[in-house]
């Protein structure tokens, strides 16, 4: 609600107000864009990227740019060499010239356009009032609205009414002193606030949730401490209290608060944990996870981003528990209990960074350059600690010398949370993780270490991401996670090449991309107010679409170090403090501002689609949208800097001569956009796999496939043009392009099966096991070092043997009996999943399977067997793993998401589980929180199988039954449009394939690329 302006308050409360009211955040979202609120002209009339073939531009690069001028934008071209090692998120060198492609190594050339005027006209049809400060005027100027304050728990009137915070009081610093009973479930805590005055104001407004207080005093400077009352207002998660003299700017005040409040049973908050030993002692801990907005359940605090302050915290514990904090500890002191007390912090931090555990764990530690690196688990699983301490020591290093900036703490502790629902946080020195994001054994696979290196990579970068240098606001939270998620894959590159993370940061990058053509996506930065809008923004595109747009900048940036260059400064700049968006853009370089806020600032991504006349080449672009009804309303552009590869070179122009025979952009698939390469330009493509596969680089090849399925789910090509693609298959052994065929293969006949088009799913199986029965063949089921061929052998005998391919399945039954006859035999880590999943069908073998989960503390192998286990068929223990899923003792709840995830995909188990979420609806929110990941997990899961009407209705009606318990999620508008979605292409293609399929299974023909319209 927006309070009025008008006269009826006295003066100062004017002013007050106008200090107050005013967010100080001015949104740099553009909330105008929403296609029905304003007429776009026709898409035909822009012509966006033009072939600049053109014009006669490949003399030199300044008649290039002024010809360029001419049609209104501005372009810069770059050529560089391709080099089979070079990754796609580092540098590659620049190079002027361009040789002649050899039989090993083939030149690329690399065309960057920058498209000025597509963000002219962004621009231009936004209103003006969108860029000022005060917003465009409100429509119903003539009726103010009387302040309406609401009413706080004790009766009177809560002196505030918005989400967000008042700025007239910011805290300086906290001291917390906590004492929590873990026989009870509760604590109790004192909470001295300092504060300082930076407007006049009479009231004081900060968060607390669910907390008892019991006693509050105030007091000015150093004057005397009198009683105050707190009001409470549950609603907006604050309290308040009210002053009848105002507060005077420059006054120090401090606000001490008495409470008690229960241990959380969620995973937020100051929660309580617990685990049961190797001897069956069941052990109680507490731990804290205050992202993004509960610190308000653990003490009252400002707990918004922005508001940073120190902290001083004190634990009173027994003489069986150790506690941890931000901070080193400094005194242990002896009162009846312990108390534990940790030095102030020494830097200021946002309060969601807090962080403090209760428990009996056991550390290993080492000296890093001044820092104390140490690694905390349960005391039967330190001998797993070992590779996360070498991992964060070398990461630590890296970043210290990356970043130019040496980590500021004394300390940095890395926790293992016996049950903790995310996979890590990062708080301040005290980092938490999940026991399989950070435990693994010696002889755990490079897989297996590739998990907890790039999580313990991920969140060291935030150390500096995150909590050096803070988003103001959530609306922001991929300056966080998209820094991080891209630095994780960098660092690893650099620290840990035996990791060989591209692959997967190129599957993440291809995952995101098909959520971000939704409808019902969102810009990666999104104006959020509510809880449930904030626990949102934890999503894919904050994190790997945030990561996508940087590796495309990092990769469009001149030079190795521009881009290292760039956020060096801007650290620096902004060490301490808050930023948005823009803060970023303006340390990189002058120009990058524009192109990327197109990136930021609008919703989904480009299709570029490709047309050669001769030697012109014609380049357009438009916002790709699965769903195409909606396409012709959104008039969003990009600045895409555009790169392209092909058989011939052709430095300086996007003309190219007509003797090229193909064409390929976005070369290596470092941009964050898809591309349609016309009936020609595939055929070409296709036609050039079919003979050379290694004509482009493995990304390329990745990418040409999730480009074609990304056309085909939209229907702008035929099915018919996707299997021709896929003839070349039968020459790929590389595990990107593989695995990213096999996914959408799989993803088409899971949806057959749940169909109950049994005839086509043999057809399918048919299919897939001739374009990759022999590569199937071929995989070994011994120890494998390298962790590309585990990547690949994992994907491809995972798809046999759920195939039921004889021999795959053959061979993991024995395995699963040799391994349950003598345990000390380990299954190499990347084929646990497929030998459990296999195992698991035979109910005998589930059963021991069963017990074997209860007794390994092999975290890795744990969660192995837990997807073999909710892989069974058998309804009856499907049941079984979902309510044990969901009670908690057997299976930790924190595991219930993965569980249902594996259960949706099944024929026996996805109508289930869809039963099951609804049924236990109430259950898992409270678990799991509204629009958290987990629920946005979950609704995914179990809604992705469905493609009918009735289906669709059913989900539909669920949902809006749920009103304030979710209806209004954005997973929920995901879900349905997903279900469409579905629907749509088995309408469209579900003759075409019975055609295609039961012709390609009567005569398999291998060589021919086949293509035919
Ligand atoms: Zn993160």
């Amino acid at each position: 609600m927006e309070p009025s302006k008008s006269a009826n308050l006295p003066r100062n409360m004017i002013e007050n107000s106008m200090f107050e009211e005013e967010p100080d955040v001015v949104d740099l979202t553009f909330p105008a864009l929403d296609p029905d609120e304003i007429t776009y002209e026709p898409r035909s009339s822009r012509l966006l990227v033009r072939g600049l073939g053109e014009n006669d531009m490949d003399e030199d690069e300044e008649d290039c740019e002024s010809s360029a001028r001419l049609l209104g934008m501005s372009f810069m071209n770059r050529s560089s060499s391709h080099r089979p090692s070079s990754s796609p998120y580092t540098r590659q060198s620049p190079s002027r010239s361009c040789s002649r492609p050899t039989a090993r190594t083939m030149v690329a050339c690399v065309l960057f356009l920058v498209i000025v005027a597509s963000m002219t006209m962004v621009l231009y049809f936004l209103p003006g009032c969108t860029f000022t400060k005060d917003g465009c005027p409100k429509r119903n100027k003539t009726t103010p609205l009387e302040l309406v304050y609401p009413l706080a728990t004790n009766g009177e009137l809560f002196p505030w009414t918005q989400l967000r915070l008042p700025q007239s009081v910011h805290p300086l610093s906290y001291e917390l002193t906590l004492t929590p009973d873990l026989d009870n479930m509760t604590f109790a805590g004192i909470a001295v606030i300092n504060m300082s005055v930076l407007h006049n104001t009479n009231r004081i407004v900060l968060h607390g949730l669910n907390l008892n207080i019991s006693n509050a005093t105030f007091k000015i400077g150093d004057g005397p401490a009198s009683n105050v009352t707190v009001l409470q207002y549950k609603a907006n998660q604050q309290i308040a209290v009210k002053f009848t003299e105002y507060l005077k700017v420059g006054q120090y005040c401090v606000l001490t608060l008495t409470y008690s409040a229960n241990l959380s049973s969620t995973y937020d908050g100051f929660y309580s944990s617990s685990y049961t030993d190797k001897s069956g002692t069941k052990h109680i801990l507490a731990a804290t996870q205050f992202e993004p907005l509960s610190a308000r359940k653990a003490f009252p605090c400002f707990d918004e981003p922005a508001f940073k302050a120190t902290f001083l915290i004190k634990i009173n514990r027994k003489q069986n528990y150790t506690t941890l904090s931000n901070m080193p500890q400094k005194i242990v002191a002896l009162d009846g209990l312990f108390q534990d007390e940790f030095e102030r912090t020494s830097v200021n931090m946002s309060t969601y960074l807090v962080a403090f555990v209760v428990a009996n764990f056991s550390p290993i530690s080492k000296n890093v350059s001044g820092t104390l690196v140490s690694v905390y688990s349960v005391p039967e699983k330190k001998e797993h600690t070992e590779y996360a301490l070498e991992a964060a020591s070398k990461l630590l290093e890296f970043y210290n010398t990356f970043f130019d900036i040496d980590y500021p703490l004394k300390k940095l502790d890395l926790v293992a949370i016996p049950d903790f629902l995310a996979g890590a946080m990062e708080n301040w020195g005290l980092i938490t993780f999940r026991e399989t994001t950070l435990l693994v054994g010696k002889d755990s696979s490079p897989l297996e270490k590739q998990v907890v290196a790039s999580v313990v990579a991920h969140e060291l970068a935030h150390q500096w991401f995150g909590n050096l240098v803070t988003m103001r606001w959530w609306n922001d939270l991929w300056l966080n996670e998209g820094f991080a998620t891209y630095m994780q894959y960098l660092s690893l590159q650099e620290v840990f090449p035996e990791l060989q993370a591209e692959n997967l940061f190129l599957s993440v990058r291809f995952r995101v991309m098909d959520k971000d053509a939704l409808i019902s996506s969102h810009p990666v930065s999104t104006a959020v107010v509510t809880p449930e809008q904030v626990e949102e923004m934890f999503d894919s595109v904050s994190y790997e679409k945030g990561a996508s747009i940087l590796l495309m900048l990092n990769a469009y940036l001149p030079g190795e170090q521009q881009f290292r260059k760039g956020i060096i400064q801007y650290l620096k700049q902004f060490s301490g403090s808050n930023t948005e968006t823009n803060n970023l853009w303006d340390s990189l370089t002058q120009n990058v501002s524009e192109m990327m806020s197109s990136w930021t600032s609008l919703k989904g991504f480009p299709l570029v689609s490709v047309s050669r006349k001769g030697d012109e080449v014609t380049l357009t672009q438009e916002h790709f949208l699965l769903t195409p009804a909606n396409a012709s309303h959104t008039s969003s552009l990009w600045e895409i800097p555009v790169t392209y590869v092909n058989d011939s070179c052709s430095v300086g122009t996007f003309k190219v001569p007509e003797s090229v025979k193909w064409l390929k952009l976005n070369y290596q698939n470092t941009g964050y956009y898809i591309v349609d390469y016309g009936d020609d330009g595939w055929t070409a493509l296709i036609n050039a796999l079919s003979t050379n596969v290694s004509i482009l680089t493995f990304e390329d090849r990745a990418s040409l496939i999730h480009n074609m399925f990304a056309l085909s789910r939209q229907g702008r090509v035929s099915f018919r043009r996707v299997l021709s693609l896929l003839n070349y298959t039968y020459k790929e052994t590389e595990t990107a392009p593989v695995t990213e065929a096999l996914l959408q293969l799989n993803n088409i006949y899971r949806l057959l099966e749940k169909r109950q088009e049994f005839d086509l799913m043999s057809c399918m199986k048919t299919y897939i096991l001739d374009h990759f029965g022999a590569l199937m063949d071929n995989q070994t089921w011994g120890e494998e070092e390298n962790l590309s061929k585990q990547e690949l052998r994992s994907a491809l005998l995972s798809m046999a043997c759920s195939l039921e391919k004889e021999n795959c399945t053959q061979s993991a039954n024995d395995m699963f009996k040799q391994y349950v006859s003598n345990q000390t035999r380990r299954i190499p880590g990347d084929l646990q999943q497929v030998v459990f999943s296999v195992a698991a069908q035979s109910r005998t073998d589930w059963l021991i399977l069963y017990d074997m989960y209860k007794q390994s503390t092999v975290d890795a192998e744990k969660r192995n067997m837990l997807l073999g286990l909710a892989s069974t068929q058998d309804t009856q223990l499907l049941a079984k793993i979902l309510n044990e899923g969901l009670k908690g003792d057997v299976i930790q709840t924190q595991e219930l998401p993965l569980i249902i995830n594996t259960v949706s995909r099944g024929f026996a188990g996805y109508l289930f589980a869809w039963d099951f979420v609804q049924v236990n609806w109430d259950r898992l929110i409270e678990k799991f929180l509204v629009g958290s990941f987990a629920i946005q997990s979950i609704i995914k899961s179990v809604t992705s199988p469905f493609s009918t009407q009735a289906h669709l209705d059913q989900v539909k009606a669920f949902f809006s039954s749920l009103q304030e318990r979710g209806s209004q999620m954005r997973s929920v508008q995901e879900a349905l449009e997903t279900i469409r979605l579905n629907q749509l292409w088995m309408e469209r293609n579900l003759s075409t394939l019975r055609e295609l399929l039961t012709k390609i299974q009567s005569q398999p023909q291998k060589e021919e690329p086949g293509v035919s319209h």
